[in-house]
């Protein structure tokens, strides 16, 4: 039997979160974030007049949770959730954390505990949840989670993100990946440059290059065993009000900006979609991974939005249309597993049609 928690990487606490980092980006697989908070998915329920209630909120997560065993487990090696939806069940009484082990999917958990400013900044900000953290991943540990999430959030500006906010959110997002791997969990590195403002592809490279060489700099201090993480960073892209990209620019910069500041010895690199249409985010993961660079790392996704867009939008809150949204959920799970494998034909385009799914200072 495992210890609770290790006080240092031992041999066997280094074998088992490498085995899981490697389980979660295996070819052609990503992850489902279905942790939107209360709020958050509050905002998109109501996008189909559906009421923000604990049973509605769990019908919908059940229809994620239900799709296909045979096509879903291809696609899909894990799946974000939410503290409360961790706990909820099926109609049948069957536990969704069961749902997912029967579909080979593997349960993760969003820890962290939501933004909050940053004194003296420019509404820059970084993210609270670390006290009480190990006890909480030694429970969730127990409950069948593998791996956890925690955003950062750092923004483009006049003068930002600052030094501050780039210290400050590599610190705690390194601190929060040690004490999950304290407790056997996966952590996933989140440090989110968001797409607001106007800047060109150039500069959203130049901050991503500064924050990531910061967050791999707090790993390293933190003793973080980093074959045992996951990154989960935004693409390189030209800020949303800016001229758009290529997405063989976007890839260029994006596998260019990885190269420069992520160690080899990480296992995997799962992209946010960030507001990015369902189809920009797959022709987007497409180009990064046709991109002729060196990338020794698996570059897949972790989208929230761009995977569920059109699901929540086919069922429309209707139990008669738990399959069509079911429909497109495997739609879009095909086609970014195509993307991570670089192997995607393009012309996927689902229920929510191409819409941009950008939201402005997206809180999660
Ligand atoms: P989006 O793919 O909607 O950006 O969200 C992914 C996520 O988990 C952000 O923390």
């Amino acid at each position: 039997m495992p210890a609770d928690t290790y006080t240092k990487a031992e041999p066997e606490l280094k074998q088992e979160l490498k085995r899981i980092a490697e389980a979660i980006v295996a070819p052609g697989k990503g992850i489902l974030a279905a942790d939107e908070s209360t709020g958050t998915i509050g905002k998109r329920l109501q996008s189909i007049n559906c009421e923000n209630t604990e049973d509605n909120r769990r019908a919908y997560r059940q229809l994620l949770f239900t799709t296909d065993k045979d096509v879903i487990s291809q696609h899909i090696s894990g799946v974000i959730l939410y503290h409360e939806t961790l706990y909820q069940k099926a109609d049948d009484g069957t536990p969704f954390v069961e749902l997912l082990r029967q579909r080979n999917i593997i349960p993760g958990i969003k820890v962290d505990l939501g933004v909050v400013p940053l004194f003296g900044t420019d509404d820059e900000c970084t993210t609270q949840g670390l006290d009480n953290l190990q006890a909480r991943c030694v429970q969730y540990k127990k409950d069948g989670c593998d791996f956890a999430k925690w955003r950062c959030v750092l923004k483009i500006g006049k003068d930002k993100p600052s030094k501050l906010a780039i210290l400050e959110n590599a610190n705690v997002l390194a601190r929060y990946a040690s004490i999950c791997q304290s407790a056997r969990i996966v952590p996933i590195v989140e440090p989110e440059i968001l797409p607001d403002g106007d800047h060109d592809l150039a500069r959203c490279q130049q901050v991503t290059e500064e924050v990531l060489a910061a967050v791999y700099k707090a790993l390293s201090d933190h003793n973080v065993y980093l074959e045992g993480t996951l990154l989960k960073p935004n693409m390189v892209t030209p800020g949303q009000s800016a001229p758009k990209a290529t997405p063989q620019e976007i890839a260029a910069a994006t596998v260019t900006a990885l190269s420069r500041t992520v160690p080899p010895a990480v296992t995997g690199v799962t992209f946010l979609s960030g507001g990015q249409s369902e189809e920009e985010a797959s022709v987007n993961l497409d180009a990064i991974n046709k991109f002729p660079g060196k990338k020794p790392w698996a570059l897949t996704f972790s989208y929230g939005r761009a995977l569920q867009a059109s699901t929540i939008r086919a069922w429309g809150g209707k139990p008669d249309q738990v399959a069509a949204g079911q429909a497109e959920l495997i739609k879009r799970a095909k086609a970014n597993s195509d993307a991570a494998l670089g192997k995607y034909a393009g012309g996927v385009v689902g229920a929510a049609g191409d819409a941009g799914l950008f939201v402005a200072n997206h809180a999660y």
